[in-house]
């Protein structure tokens, strides 16, 4: 197959990639001559192609999309100038920060943005904004353990030494929760407690969030911290499903400061070329028909009050989101990374 030259650049480099660009226009045919946006994106295609293809269908505008699981802020940094990317759509708070950090965005005020995220969940300066919610909680085990509220600071009790299972301490996930421990507690005590924590795993820090899941089923462990939405993901598969029945969610501090709660957003690229086009995405994906579709489709919560959360996602309990504005995160994430490695985190509990 032969494909235009940044695609062929693209499809060379060692990551997953996925393409989707009949109408992409390469920097040798302006992408401004038609209706189109370019969306290059690290959430998965099953995630957005519904609602990119509603949107389609409703403003008539074309919307090309490049997914990968990585490379994507260093692809448009290469780019330049001359990228064609109109918006970076990411799975997570942490790839928001640093495709600011990088210089490939800008800044953009919308009222329609403004009116439906909460201040704590978008850029002060209107860089990246949130599309969905998800809360870090803890997965307990329903036979062995009896209690049914919990704080992320008790898990560095030596009550449960030897019970608890995560994925490495450097996984973003984990150190966006380290820096809102940091953000509540302060460095000493984040250390103390990521040190606890440390003490009371079952075993070293592996896999993804559902293998802790998998771990409690098999009686390894009694907690798992992880997100929200796997438990939809893992219901949805039958040789995970027996994992999630063994298991329901605690969400942590509830009765204090609230949940820890990340995001997955969009940012408006530096150098967009369909610049209207990407504003009137962004904004459809917080109308409320969007945020209904998009939050269903991976078990997440919507960011606009007014959508409609589903109804498996409100089995699982209320959400009181931690108050904390996810930028505060942006400086706190280096520090929770240093702890991490001071702690030796991922070496596991020590003997
Ligand atoms: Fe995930």
């Amino acid at each position: 197959m032969i494909l235009p030259r940044p695609f062929a650049r693209a499809a060379a480099s060692t990551f997953a990639l996925l393409l989707s660009f009949a109408a992409f226009a390469g920097p040798a045919a302006p992408a401004r001559a038609a209706e189109e946006v370019n969306v290059y994106s690290y959430r998965e295609p099953g995630l957005t192609d519904p609602i990119f293809k509603t949107f389609e269908k409703e403003t008539g505008i074309k919307v090309n999309v490049i997914y990968a699981k990585d490379g994507l802020i260093e692809r448009i940094t290469e780019e330049g100038r001359n990228s064609p990317a109109d918006i970076v759509l990411t799975p997570e708070s942490g790839l928001l920060i640093r495709a600011k950090d990088a210089g490939i965005t800008q800044a953009l005020k919308s009222k329609v943005l403004d009116e439906a995220i909460d201040a704590k969940l978008r850029d002060p300066e209107g860089h990246w904004f949130a599309l969905t919610q998800r809360a870090r909680v803890v997965y307990a085990s329903k036979e062995r353990v009896k209690q049914d509220q919990i704080t992320y600071e008790e898990l560095a009790d030596p009550k449960w030494k030897g019970k608890i299972c995560v994925r490495s301490g450097q996984h973003t996930y984990n150190i966006a929760l380290i820096a809102s421990i940091i953000a509540h507690d302060g460095e000493e005590k984040a250390e103390a407690w990521l040190t606890g924590l440390r003490d009371n795993l079952a075993r070293k820090p592996a896999g993804g969030d559902r293998e802790g899941v998998r771990d409690i089923h098999a009686g390894l462990c009694d907690l798992a911290i992880a997100n929200t939405y796997y438990m939809a993901a893992m219901l949805k598969n039958p040789d995970q499903k027996p994992w999630a029945e063994s298991v329901r969610i605690l969400f942590p501090n509830a009765a204090d400061r609230g949940t820890h709660v990340n995001v997955s957003g969009a940012a408006l690229a530096a150098h967009a070329p369909n610049r209207d086009n990407a504003v009137k995405l962004i904004e459809y994906l917080v109308s409320p028909e969007a945020q209904g579709l998009y939050a269903e489709a991976n078990g997440e919560y919507p960011v606009l009050a007014t959508a409609k959360t589903s109804d498996l996602v409100k089995s699982w309990g209320e959400l009181k989101p931690d108050s904390i504005p996810l930028s505060e995160f942006a400086t706190l994430r280096k520090k929770a990374s240093e702890l991490v490695d001071k702690v030796r985190f991922d070496a596991g509990p020590s003997s």
